[in-house]
């Protein structure tokens, strides 16, 4: 680009420069699916991601709903995958967190390593797993608390633990849990379990299951370690200390938008407001994904808005060469 001058001190973890074609935020499912459409067309693409490349389904055992595969395949070598194919094809990625996002003559993205500049800009951060906000929950991260059964069931082998939260992500990461744990208590703040049958099907399957239904978690207890969690009814308003060495939490998502609030349009859920061509309220920038608002929230989803994001912006680049 021409007129702009860059720091290139600092490079080192994957950019060989300072400005891109396409800069995407975030490597999940929706960003490596824009990279592979974006360097494929020949467009410079980096990736900027502040975590592990593959995102959230990179951290679920199992995925069996993406199709092409006649068996459920492991979220971790799914998104081997997606990553390996967005490298294929000339992606570059980038170990960093962004913090602030600017429009100028091209798009600023500044992270804490210095700042880059795109002519098209994909946001493609995702959700986080909401928090229960309760007592020993923080302390305990680590120490029993997890939001990861994927990553840390291993460590949970023979042990009881706690599932909080009977939704897909709940049910599906506690058939995962079984593989390792003794026993799993769910609990469940609504009076029904509301993920899909399938996975209701299989989980009842288990005789060392149980379910407190119309429960909340009160706070999460301990020494050195999480030894158990308090649960009270909210009907009887009895309450329960459940014996337990860990507790995986999975009571809904969080949008990653707070860096581009005032920048682009966020709906009052938090999530960024695109419309058919994944275009945001500003010129060259797209949001793709789980973040965008009204996502189902899936990969094949996120794949869609990802190739979708990148042709938009593959015109948008070619608009501005006219
Ligand atoms: C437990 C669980 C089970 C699931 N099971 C299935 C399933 O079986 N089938 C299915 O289709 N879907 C499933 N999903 C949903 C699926 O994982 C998501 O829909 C998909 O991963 C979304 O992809 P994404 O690229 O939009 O976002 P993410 O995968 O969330 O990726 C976003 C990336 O952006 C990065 N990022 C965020 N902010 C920044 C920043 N400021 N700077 C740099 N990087 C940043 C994050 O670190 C992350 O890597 C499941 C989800 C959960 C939680």
């Amino acid at each position: 680009m021409a007129g702009l001058e860059f720091n290139l001190s600092g490079l080192g973890r994957g950019a060989k420069k300072r400005d891109y074609d396409v800069i995407i935020i975030g490597a999940g499912a929706a960003g490596l699916t824009s990279a592979i459409y974006t360097s494929r067309a020949r467009l410079s693409t980096l990736i900027i991601e502040k975590g592990a490349v593959g995102g959230l389904a990179g951290t679920t055992h199992l995925i069996e709903n993406y199709p092409g595969f006649d068996a459920p395949i492991p979220g971790p070598e799914l998104m081997d995958r997606f990553k390996k194919q967005a490298k294929l094809m000339g992606a570059e990625f980038f170990t960093s967190e962004v913090i602030g996002v600017e429009k100028g003559p091209y798009i600023r993205i500044k992270t804490t390593d210095g700042d880059f500049n795109a002519k098209a800009l994909i946001i493609a951060t995702g959700t986080t797993h909401k928090h229960l906000n309760v007592e020993g929950e923080k302390e305990f991260y680590g120490k029993g608390v997890s939001y990861c059964a994927t990553c840390d069931a291993p460590l949970f082998k023979d042990k009881d633990v706690v599932v909080v939260g009977c939704g897909n992500s709940g049910l599906q990461e506690g058939l995962f849990l079984l593989k390792y744990v003794k026993s799993i208590t769910f609990v469940e703040f609504l009076p029904y379990i509301i993920a899909e049958e399938i996975l209701q099907e299989r989980i009842k399957k288990y005789e060392n299951v149980s379910f407190l239904l119309n429960h909340e978690v009160l706070s999460i207890k301990g020494d050195e370690r999480l030894s158990s969690v308090v649960v009270r009814d909210r009907k009887s308003k009895d309450i329960k200390e459940i014996p337990s060495e860990g507790v995986f939490i999975y009571v809904g998502l969080l949008p990653q938008t707070e860096v581009f609030k005032g920048f682009v349009n966020i709906d009052k859920w938090g999530y960024i407001v695109v419309d058919d061509f994944m275009n945001s309220s500003v010129e060259g920038v797209y949001a793709a994904g789980d973040v965008r608002a009204n996502s189902v929230r899936q990969v094949a989803s996120a794949v869609g808005d990802g190739a979708i994001a990148a042709i938009t912006a593959e015109k948008y680049i070619a608009s501005m060469e006219d």
